[in-house]
């Protein structure tokens, strides 16, 4: 972790205490906002080197002045449990074994479970970061869900959620989503954490106005973020198994 980001702090200790749980030894590395890129990367490539460790996991944002994307490509494909390196975006992208970005990943582990039909359902992602809306898409894809994915600059944005047998929110913005906003019976899946002014989380989803309408809904706190570290965990042991060639 870079820098002192108070959300990051709280991701990164649920983290550490979900490896805890499960026997995972986990070392964290605290660095200064002010470190240089040279810093950082020789840490990632003595990480990337040790074989003691089968994972290693930037936690995002990273300060303004270093370039994530060019971090996220330093750290080996065969370590990047997060599945933020390009290899793994590319081998998601056509279909290739890979990691894949815990979100998505724990959120397509949630239709599993419920056994939730994706093919041919139309689906919305609303967000398209490189950690949760793109990869979103492309995980639904390979279901043979028609997917559309919306952003801030899409117009008439409740006419296409409307139509969304499967509703995806990912914009970070508390209480964006509506009931005139969801289709009746659709299933909805909020991946959005904001923190309130009284201190409490909330997602993007208003879940009260919507619960009603809907088949299916993941609640904020309690749905995708515990989903989330899960995956990691998933992520990290597939690694060590590839490691060992277990
Ligand atoms: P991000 O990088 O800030 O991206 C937000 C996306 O939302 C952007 O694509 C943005 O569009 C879009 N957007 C913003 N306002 C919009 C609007 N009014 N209508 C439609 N689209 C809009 O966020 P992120 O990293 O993907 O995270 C999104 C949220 O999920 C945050 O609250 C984050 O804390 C949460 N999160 C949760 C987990 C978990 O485990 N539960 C994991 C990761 C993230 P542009 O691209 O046009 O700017």
């Amino acid at each position: 972790m870079v820098g002192d980001d108070s959300a990051s702090k709280v991701y990164v200790r649920n983290k550490s205490k979900a490896c805890e749980k499960v026997g995972v030894e986990y070392e964290e590395f605290l660095l200064d906002s002010n470190i240089t890129e040279k810093e950082l990367f020789d840490l990632i490539d003595k990480l990337n080197k040790d074989k003691t460790i089968n994972g290693i996991l930037l936690q995002s944002p990273i300060p303004k002045h270093l370039d994530q994307n060019k971090a996220f490509s330093k750290i080996i494909p065969e370590k990047d449990v997060d599945g933020f390196n390009p290899i793994n975006v590319g081998n998601l992208c056509i279909g290739n074994d890979g990691f894949i970005s815990c979100t998505p990943f724990g959120i397509m582990k949630i239709f599993e479970y419920y056994d939730i039909e994706l093919e041919g359902k139309n689906a919305v992602v609303l967000g398209r970061s490189n950690i949760v809306g793109k990869p979103m898409m492309q995980c639904l894809l390979s279901k043979n869900a028609t997917v559309t994915v919306c952003h801030s600059k899409t117009k008439n944005l409740k006419e296409i959620t409307k139509n969304a047998d499967i509703l995806i929110s990912a914009i970070g913005k508390p209480n964006f989503v509506k009931e005139d906003m969801v289709k009746d019976g659709a299933i909805v899946i909020d991946v959005g954490i904001s923190r309130l002014e009284d201190g409490s989380l909330c997602g993007d989803v208003d879940f009260n106005n919507v619960c009603n309408k809907v088949a299916g809904i993941t609640p904020v706190p309690g749905g995708v973020g515990p989903m989330t570290i899960a995956m990691l965990l998933y992520n990290l042991v597939k690694a060590t198994k590839k490691q060992n060639q277990i």
